[in-house]
């Protein structure tokens, strides 16, 4: 077993807020966004976890969507590249954050849409 790679330990500097945010969450084996503003760092491949991509861009929270088992999830949008991201709500995420984006309307409905190729 590897440590998380490029992180110093046990905590990441969020992206939006600057919050030291603990790698450790109750619901998830991998938080890689922030509980306090949603942000995240488009560091991930297919993988959740597997610091394989090189984009490094600032990812927004855009929409939530629930997945066929009933589990929550964020859609992220990466600024640089325009990447979609599916993750895993954490435990001890913002709860007034999660609503905010969960009532919010898409924008952009093609959002949606297109979530379901980034499965
Ligand atoms: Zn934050
Ligand atoms: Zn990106």
């Amino acid at each position: 077993m590897r440590g998380p790679g490029g992180e110093s330990g046990a905590s990441f500097r969020c992206i939006g807020c600057r919050l030291d945010v603990p790698i450790a969450a109750p619901g998830t084996a991998h938080r890689n966004h922030c509980p306090h503003c949603l942000a995240s760092r488009h560091v991930d491949g297919r993988t959740p976890g597997d610091r394989a991509n090189t984009c490094r861009g600032r990812m927004l929270a855009v929409s939530s969507t629930v997945r066929d088992n009933g589990e929550w999830a964020l859609v992220h949008q990466c600024l640089e590249c325009g990447t979609l991201k599916l993750n895993r709500i954490a435990g001890d995420d913002n709860a007034l954050a999660l609503l905010r984006i969960a009532l919010r309307p898409l924008a952009d409905s093609r959002i949606g849409w297109r979530a379901l190729f980034a499965l």
